[in-house]
């Protein structure tokens, strides 16, 4: 089995390698590590290898891990979110990414208030029912995104989105491309990150305009449920 900094180094290579293909310089693509399931003590060795970003799934498991790193870490929470776990979320977090609901974007904004802090989200657009349960429709992101723009506590920065899983990365480009069309649609303040391209597609999302992909088994290996 390969090593940790080589599957690191190799993911490094092949963003390089998108973000050539489109003009861009490797660092203008952000990896954040996808750690579900991930143990601790692999996650310490990942940030030895120069992660910085890691992307949890589970309110739970997040809520175990982060006291166990130092502030040298930006966090991203990737799952859904119940709307009750907001308190938690808030401040924590450098990025909520999966923000799809305005009863979502209010308490979180509350929360963020109430701690003193503004939270930076995303929008998580629903790219195909077949892909992901949570999202919101690609009709209502621009109305969406106009209220959490508009909320206090909030910082909008932009959208992510997941492609249907397929064996041919190239099933995802159509459902990159329009994500990049609805994040081209946002205010300028509002289209800094848009965060698409998982293990099975990431060059392809990269292509398509993706300034942060999250990448868990590349990494990792596959996830043992
Ligand atoms: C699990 C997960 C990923 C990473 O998936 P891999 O295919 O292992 O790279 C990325 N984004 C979200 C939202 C996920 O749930």
């Amino acid at each position: 089995m390969s090593s940790l900094s080589d599957n690191i180094a190799r993911v490094r290579e092949r963003i390089a390698a998108a973000a050539a293909r489109t003009q861009r310089d490797a660092d203008a693509v952000t990896l954040v590590a996808v750690t579900k399931t991930v143990d601790p003590a692999r996650m310490a060795e990942a940030r030895q290898a120069g992660i910085t970003d890691f992307g949890e799934n589970y309110f739970q498991e997040a809520r175990d891990k982060l006291p166990q790193f130092g502030a040298d870490i930006r966090w991203h929470f990737i799952g859904h979110l119940q709307t009750n776990k907001a308190r938690y979320v808030a401040g924590r977090f450098t990025l909520v990414q999966s923000v799809d609901s305005m009863a979502l974007a209010q308490e979180l904004g509350k929360r963020a208030t109430a701690a003193g802090t503004v939270q930076s989200v995303l929008l998580e657009v629903k790219l195909d029912a077949a892909a992901t349960k949570f999202g919101v429709a690609p009709e209502q992101t621009e109305d969406l995104a106009g209220i959490v723009a508009e909320t206090p506590g909030l910082a909008l920065q932009g959208l992510m989105g997941m492609a249907p899983f397929a064996d041919d990365p190239e099933t995802a480009r159509p459902h990159f491309a329009r994500l990049r069309t609805l994040f081209e649609r946002l205010p300028a303040a509002h289209r800094q990150v848009l965060s698409m391209g998982m293990t099975g597609d990431f060059e392809t999302a990269i292509e398509e305009g993706a300034t942060m992909v999250r990448i868990g088994s590349a990494i990792f290996g596959r996830r043992v449920p």
